[in-house]
């Protein structure tokens, strides 16, 4: 039996990259997995790569749309035990650059929208059910054109600790991980030096490479899962050594 069998799941972007390397580690393990993201095409394929899924498409940062995803949780009748919020998107901006458009799209999905994502799932949360927020490096690290995203994670990583607290009561855990750089198409946006970014980046690293998406997935199962118990309200890096050494 794998360890989330029977378990309900939930990945927010889980169509592309990180999340989806996580959805399909949760199906693989037992869970059946709602997964969210905005192109209905992509979510199918990411269903047919996923198996034990549902595709849900919406957007995180439209309160309607994420009620819509959890009314169909709700509809399937065991509650949710495993909930990712796990989409966000970057730009890239130096202050004097950034407008004020990109910066409230910044803050809408990766902070709005992880608000919401986690409280409208609230009435749906079992007993024990496991939390995982997703900030990054970029939260401490003030690489340059990295300010809106990094404020936007560091916030994230501000209401993961106050969750926490609210929520301990409740037996339910919630963590935040923060990956470091990973191979997926967050890196699009580097546009045709793409590749030689993610050789520059992960030259840079302590590990010497960037990240397979699957690494950090690795992480989010044991947060999400009883192998980690004792963890509340915790910031688990998984990057290389970037921020640690
Ligand atoms: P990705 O672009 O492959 O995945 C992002 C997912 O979020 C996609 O499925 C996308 O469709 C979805 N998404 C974006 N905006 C959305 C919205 N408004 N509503 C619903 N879904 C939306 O990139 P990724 O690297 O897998 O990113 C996943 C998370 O990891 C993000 O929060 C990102 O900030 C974080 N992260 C990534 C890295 C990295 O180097 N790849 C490093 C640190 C943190």
């Amino acid at each position: 039996m794998g360890q989330f069998e029977g378990k309900t799941a939930v990945v927010t972007g889980g169509s592309s990259g990180i999340g989806l390397a996580t959805a399909e580690r949760l199906a693989a393990e037992g869970a059946h997995v709602f997964v969210t993201g905005r192109r209905e095409t992509e979510l199918q394929k990411a269903v047919a790569a996923i198996g034990n899924a549902t595709a849900v498409a919406g957007d995180v940062s439209v309160a309607a749309d994420v009620d819509r995803l959890y009314e169909r949780v709700r509809e399937r009748g065991n509650g949710l035990d495993v909930l990712f919020a796990n989409a966000g998107i970057n730009h890239l901006a130096r202050l004097d650059e950034l407008t004020e458009e990109d910066h409230d799209r910044i803050f809408d999905i990766n902070v709005k929208g992880t608000f919401l994502t986690v409280q409208k799932a609230l009435p749906l949360l079992n007993d024990g059910a496991s939390v995982i927020l997703t900030a990054s490096t970029s939260a401490e690290s003030g690489t340059e054109r990295f300010g809106a995203y990094g404020a936007s994670k560091a916030a994230v990583r501000a209401y993961g600790r106050t969750w926490a607290n609210e929520l301990v009561g409740r037996g339910i855990r919630i963590n935040v991980i923060s990956p470091g750089p990973a191979d997926t198409p967050l890196f699009d946006l580097f546009g045709e030096r793409a590749e030689e970014m993610k050789a520059a980046i992960g030259a840079a690293l302590p590990a010497k490479r960037i990240a397979d998406p699957g690494e950090i997935a690795a992480a989010v199962l044991f947060l999400a899962s009883q192998e980690s118990s004792f963890v509340y309200g915790a910031n688990l890096y998984v990057d290389g050594g970037m921020n640690q050494i």
